[in-house]
Order: structure tokens, then sequence, then C-alpha cells
């Protein structure tokens, strides 16, 4: 999305949550993942996003600095007066993994949990197994981010009361429940909650951009969106990586503060073919922050790497994860 508008909106969007709209979901159900793939995906954004800011009036604030500093970085970078930060080698993302659950068929095993770092590991690397069907139109676009991601920890709390969870971060909190984040200015907190109802749907997983306050910093997955084929980490990784969604959670000319990526009008739903066209160009249907199934997505792009980089850069908000 090319023309960019800095509203306060998007400055201050604070918590991503990725809804699907499966119809009479049972949290008691022992199913595969497979469900994340015919479901359509929505986020609440803009809700999520006004109670926290009535939580937290200095979070505007915050947000605005890391917009500030990333611009200067990528102006900077731009200039040559500095490189671009991974230019010359990887960064490495120790993963503390809260598994937070009911029953047994909630506690997802290790090698579940080996699986979707393998899957981020991917996706991160130019690496996705279906990056083949890439059109021509992207593939000059498209970014080896250099981000590797590796277990530190795996944290197991058993909550024999807890059906279901909100999208209020108490799965963050042992005395809401949850489990504590561990030294989130080092560690990637991952918490995995075994159902999130909302409306008449379910959250697949939600993240902190950021900005927001350290004791709730990370993403939280469901469990049935964490594996080998699934894409929610990836997506919500980048949004804690400061990406926004490709579509600029609005229509033409709303902006993810990216310039390679097209402008479009929403999200894109299912597997899209190419092209699809709106706001006169065809849409990046298979990038990362879109909404497209997990099997059609599997690109960011040079713009949403040098965001990313800009976190991680001396001075960023995530600096401390990249020395
Ligand atoms: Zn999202």
């Amino acid at each position: 999305m090319k023309k960019v508008i800095l509203s306060l909106a998007f400055v201050a969007s604070v918590l991503i949550g990725c809804q699907t709209n499966e119809q009479n979901p049972n949290e008691n159900e022992v199913t595969e993942n497979t469900s994340a793939q015919k479901a359509e995906k929505q986020c609440f954004t803009v809700e999520v996003l006004e109670e926290k800011l009535s939580k937290n009036p200095s979070l505007k604030g915050n947000m605005e600095a890391v917009e500030n500093f990333t611009n200067d970085y990528l102006s900077k970078v731009k200039s040559g007066e500095i490189a671009g930060r991974l230019v010359n080698g990887k960064i490495q993302i120790p993963v503390v993994f809260h598994v937070i659950y009911r029953q047994a068929s909630e506690n997802v095993p290790l090698s579940v949990l080996q699986d979707q770092i393998a899957a981020l590991n991917e996706d991160f690397n130019m690496q996705n197994p279906n990056r083949g069907a890439m059109p021509a139109e992207f593939a000059g676009v498209e970014a080896n981010v250099n981000i590797d991601f590796a277990i530190e920890d795996v944290i197991r709390v058993q909550n024999k009361k807890k059906r279901r969870w909100s999208p209020d971060d108490s799965m963050k909190f042992t005395s809401k429940g949850g489990s504590d984040v561990v030294n989130p200015q080092e560690f990637l907190n991952i918490w995995i909650v075994n159902y999130m109802p909302y409306q008449t749907g379910q959250i697949l997983g939600y993240a902190q951009f950021p900005g927001g306050d350290w004791s709730t910093d990370g993403v939280v997955l469901a469990y049935r969106f964490v594996g080998r084929t699934q894409r929610t980490a990836s997506h919500e990784v980048g949004h804690w990586m400061n990406l926004r969604h490709i579509w600029g959670d609005g229509g033409c000319g709303a902006s993810d503060f990216v310039a390679d990526t097209p402008d479009a009008d929403g999200p894109s739903r299912g597997c899209p073919s190419y092209p699809t066209v709106e706001c006169g160009s065809a849409n990046m249907t298979m990038n990362f922050m879109d909404y497209s199934d997990d099997s059609c997505m599997y690109m960011f792009t040079q713009g949403q790497k040098a965001r990313m980089d800009a976190v991680f850069a001396p001075g960023g908000f995530r600096a401390t994860m990249a020395d």
C-alpha cells in the first residue's frame, strides 16, 4: 500500500486478533488443524485497540515513538547513512512456549512445538514449500527475513477450570490462571490456549505490537492452529515485529506503511487465483500478513523486512534480542 497515511488508529493498534467463523465450534472436541484451512479468518483490531487505549493512555505515545524510530531508521538506510540491520547475518530468537491446557488433548506435545518452530524458520528464511507458485510480478520483492527461531523453554500449566479464554491477556498472568511472561526483552513468548471464542466463531491468535507493555509482550495462539502446516504463528510474529495487515485495515488507500505491498481493498479469503485485482493492481494474496488460507500464503517482502529490521536495530524496541 503505497499511500502512507499515519493515522492514529494505525499507530495505536495494539493487538490484532484473528478470528475464524467456524460454525458451532466445540471446545471439547479433539480435532486436527485442518479446520484452519476452511475457516474464514477475520480480525477485530479496532475493538481491542479501543479497549487497550482506554486502559493505557501512554500507549499511543509509546507506539508513535516506535514508528518515529522506524521511519528514521528506514530513511538512514535509504540514504546509505547506515547499513541494513540484517545485511550481515541472522538474528536468532529464543522462544518460550507457555502451553496452558485444561485436558490432555490440549497439551500440545513438544514434537508439535518443534514443528511450529520449523514452520516459522521456513517462512522467515524464504523456504516455504509453497513459494514455487510465486507470480513473476512479486518474485522481485520477496525477502529472506533471515531470522531463526529456536525453543528456549516450554512451560506447561494445567488449568482445569478454563474451558475458554478471552483476548484480554489473562493467559499471560499466573495470577489469572495463565503463565507469567519470561524475560520478554530476550525471548519471544508464545502462549498457547485451548479456545478463544468470539461472537459466532473463534480467534486463531493475536499479537502485541512493539511499544506495548512488556508484561504482555508476545503472541497468543489457539492450540488447534499450531503445527507444521499452520501459518497463524508466522502472521502473528509478523505483527510482533511491527508488520500491519497487508490491506492496511482499511479500503483502497489505507496503508500498511510498506511501499512494495500493493494496495488492497480488504483481506483475502480462501486461496485466491492470480491476479486478483483491487485498487488498480493485483493483490499480494500470498503475503503472510493477508488472510488467505495457510497453504496459499508464503512470502514477506523487502519492505516488510525493512520494517522488521528496524525493530531489532540498535535503539529499536527489540534491540536487546539481537545483541
Ligand atoms: Zn493479523
